[in-house]
């Protein structure tokens, strides 16, 4: 069983993040939990970033990443380092990073973490974006699995592009104490399997970069919807990986709709924009938060 503990936050100053993926208007849910964000941020007296997560090209489009500035600004949300505003750690946009996902996949490959892996299935499809976006990824069976030490099944060269997969320990009880849930705990293989750390069409995932951009932004704690939290456990093995401390972690409640699901970009008539239109207030939009 690995117990990952959360960081002595107390003896560094803190540092969190809100990171939109600007595939469509920002909605209630996601208000809320940038909210929750940078009040944790502001009430700790730390710094708040902000990131463009736009690894998706198909999906994302820079106006909704205007968008998104704007609605969270007039939402009352106020960031000290981001793509519009610069600071240490410039380039905001995961798009601008590659090459730094990139030395990450090298180092990996070094160590015999990741393998390449020659299905080609639609989940891998799916991991470019946080699973609440897409759903998450299936358990993958292990086909192209090689045996400890050895580099690949087959011949890199034969198959003109892989995905690389993680390789998870084999039953490992994966524990860590969430902010606002308490203690968690993930087992792989049961709850997740060797998970897409870059897709053959030469995209990282959302795993890698999510966790290079947090480690090298120096963030603390990071705040997100409940949804991610099998998502920590995989990332939680990265960093270990990486021999990198990893931040603490403070889950939020999901906002649903009145048919009690999760609420989701299509979701237009509680997007940010429209209930601006509708002559809503920022306040009063705070005022429906759970939390
Ligand atoms: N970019 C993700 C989103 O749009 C957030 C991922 C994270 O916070 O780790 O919700």
């Amino acid at each position: 069983m690995a117990g990952f503990q959360r960081n002595s936050t107390g003896m560094k100053p803190y540092r969190g993040r809100i990171a939109p993926t600007p595939t469509g208007l920002l909605h209630l849910g996601h208000a809320q939990t940038f909210w929750i964000a940078h009040q944790r941020a502001r009430q700790a007296g730390g710094k708040l970033v902000y990131r463009t997560e736009d690894l998706d090209s198909q999906r994302c489009k820079p106006e909704f990443a205007d968008a998104a500035l704007e609605d969270l600004n007039w939402l009352g949300i106020d960031w000290d380092e981001g793509p519009d505003s610069g600071g240490d750690h410039t380039p905001y946009t995961q798009s601008q990073r590659i090459g730094r996902y990139r030395e990450l996949l090298e180092t990996l490959k070094a160590l015999g973490l990741v393998y390449p892996c020659c299905c080609s299935r639609k989940d891998v499809r799916d991991a470019v974006t946080a699973p609440h976006e897409t759903g998450d990824e299936p358990i993958y069976p292990g086909t192209c699995r090689p045996a400890l030490g050895q580099v690949a099944t087959f011949e890199i060269g034969e198959v003109e592009r892989v995905n690389w997969r993680f390789r998870v320990p084999f039953a490992e009880t994966i524990t860590f104490e969430d902010g606002r849930l308490g203690p968690q705990s993930f087992t792989t293989g049961g709850d997740f399997g060797d998970f897409v750390f870059w897709r053959h069409d030469d995209v990282p995932s959302y795993q890698v970069a999510v966790v290079a951009d947090d480690h090298d932004m120096g963030i603390t704690e990071v705040v997100r919807g409940e949804d991610l939290l099998k998502c920590t456990a995989r990332q939680l093995l990265i960093y270990r990986a990486l021999g990198w401390e990893a931040p603490a972690f403070h889950h939020c409640p999901l906002v649903t709709d009145e048919d009690g699901k999760r609420l989701a970009k299509r979701h237009d008539s509680l997007s940010l924009k429209t209930m601006r239109e509708d002559g809503l207030t920022p306040e009063m939009i705070r005022a429906r938060f759970i939390e």
